[in-house]
């Protein structure tokens, strides 16, 4: 039994046409610790699938478990992270963090205690008393993660955290969001629409094809996270692969006619 297991998940929305097709029979696993990235085209349903993992969005058929456990409810060891983050404007980057504790029942000084920790831990310290429009979107994306780690998160998913930012903070963030999952030992699911991304920060890399969402490949990428792998012949050929894969895809008129 894995970590994490998505068991032949499928999902329609219902639309005033009829319904759409998002997901079909879509299933993998996740390890604990492990790093995972989901690649594909837009519309092809990954954020979708990422709420059904935290159990925001009840899947039409198929399962997901944690740890064996079914998971039909936001579940407490997942935490999703959205595009806008979450983060409650009126707050301080200091009580945006300490929230999520005072839902769970922290003590105060338990609390105090924590939020000190993560926002050291996400280099934040000197916001502390800033509102949330004071920081840059790097920034925002990294109190989201504090927060999500506070309260001892097992899996992290994140849905296109660096869409936002340019090309060169973007590098910066990829190599913080590395070194943070090195050093705290939790699982995170990454979904991105950048191959580079993908391959630099996940040890598998899940692909799926256009509309209705479901697994063209995954790829196992050994060498994500070693010294180094940005500008190794493996990262370049990992890109190549990849790329190759989704434009294959992509050009592919049967794969829409196929799933119609
Ligand atoms: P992605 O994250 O890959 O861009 P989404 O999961 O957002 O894909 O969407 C997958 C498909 O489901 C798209 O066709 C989208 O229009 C549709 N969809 C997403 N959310 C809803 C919803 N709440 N109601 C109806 N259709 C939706």
């Amino acid at each position: 039994m894995s970590f994490l297991e998505v068991n032949n998940i499928c999902l329609d929305y219902s639309v005033k046409e009829g319904q759409t097709h998002a997901l079909d029979d879509v299933s993998f696993s996740v390890g604990e610790g492990e790093s995972v990235a989901i690649i594909g085209p837009s519309g092809c349903g990954k954020s979708s699938l990422l709420k059904i993992i935290q159990g925001l969005v009840p899947a039409t058929s198929g399962t997901v478990t944690l740890k064996g456990e079914t998971v039909d409810r936001p579940a407490r060891d997942i935490a999703l992270i959205l595009q806008d983050f979450g983060l409650l404007p009126w707050r301080t980057c200091a009580k945006n963090v300490g929230i999520a504790l005072q839902i769970r029942g922290y003590a105060r000084d338990e609390r105090r205690e924590r939020v000190e920790k993560m926002l050291e831990l996400v280099e934040l310290s000197d916001m502390a008393r800033a509102y949330p429009s004071q920081l840059s979107g790097g920034m925002k994306q990294r109190l989201a993660i504090a927060r999500a780690l506070a309260v001892d998160t097992k899996l992290l998913l994140m849905d296109e955290p660096l869409s936002a930012l340019d090309a060169l903070l973007r590098e910066r963030m990829q190599e913080r969001l590395l070194a943070l999952w090195q050093s705290q030992g939790y699982a995170q699911i990454i979904v991105t629409h950048s191959i580079e991304e993908a391959v630099f920060l996940g040890q598998r890399i899940i692909v799926f094809s256009p509309r209705p969402g479901h697994i063209v490949d995954i790829i196992e990428n050994p060498l994500c996270a070693s010294a180094g792998f940005r500008s190794t012949e493996a990262f370049f050929s990992q890109v190549e692969y990849l790329r190759e894969l989704l434009r294959e895809d992509a050009d592919d008129p049967a794969s829409e006619v196929r799933h119609a």
